[in-house]
């Protein structure tokens, strides 16, 4: 249920203390029922699994088993209790946000714990710096390069993916492949 807006209230965003104005509430800039704005939401969409499940569809492993939770509409916390439920299936379903609106993905490795695989849904759920990326791959005690050519590569066992390079960022897009992917497209 939002709240009542009335001119005296202070709409002002909790994440980033931007104020806003009515008109903001009536073009979806800003959403006085979590006092939190488009653009914070935004970034939370974008943002990795591990700091935010915002905005976000399940992530499945190649055996159908969810590797990375997003939003869910048969868990309790996703219909009932999280505050930003009913706008982070907005985002979801792609009618506001956009770039990760129901975008399936499937990790191409099996062992969802390993470094490869972090790698891989790392740069599958947003641009990685690709100096960031070596730095962690090296503090894992791994081989940065082997990382990279792996990520670069495009495809793995029958897991497709577009690379996008720029400006020292990577990002990938899966496009399809593994088993899962017979799951979701039945
Ligand atoms: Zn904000």
């Amino acid at each position: 249920m939002v709240k009542k807006v009335t001119s005296s209230t202070i709409l002002e965003c909790v994440r980033c203390g931007t104020r806003f104005g009515e008109q903001d509430v009536r073009e979806l800039c800003y959403f006085p029922s979590t006092q939190v704005c488009l653009h914070c939401y935004e970034l939370g969409q974008s943002s990795s699994y591990a700091l935010w499940c915002f905005g976000k569809s399940n992530v499945l492993g190649p055996a159908g088993s969810i590797s990375e939770y997003g939003f869910n509409l048969d868990a309790k916390a996703c219909r009932d209790e999280c505050p930003d439920r009913k706008i982070c299936a907005l985002f979801v379903s792609g009618v506001l946000g956009g770039a990760m609106g129901n975008r399936k993905v499937v990790c191409p490795f099996r062992q969802d714990q390993s470094m490869t695989a972090k790698a891989w849904m790392m740069c599958a759920t947003k641009a990685v710096m690709i100096e960031e990326l070596v730095r962690w791959v090296g503090r894992q005690g791994g081989d940065p390069g082997r990382i990279l050519r792996i990520m670069r590569s495009g495809k793995r066992y029958d897991v497709r993916w577009l690379v996008d390079e720029q400006i020292g960022f990577l990002k990938i897009t899966y496009q399809g492949g593994g088993v899962a992917a017979k799951h979701l497209s039945t």
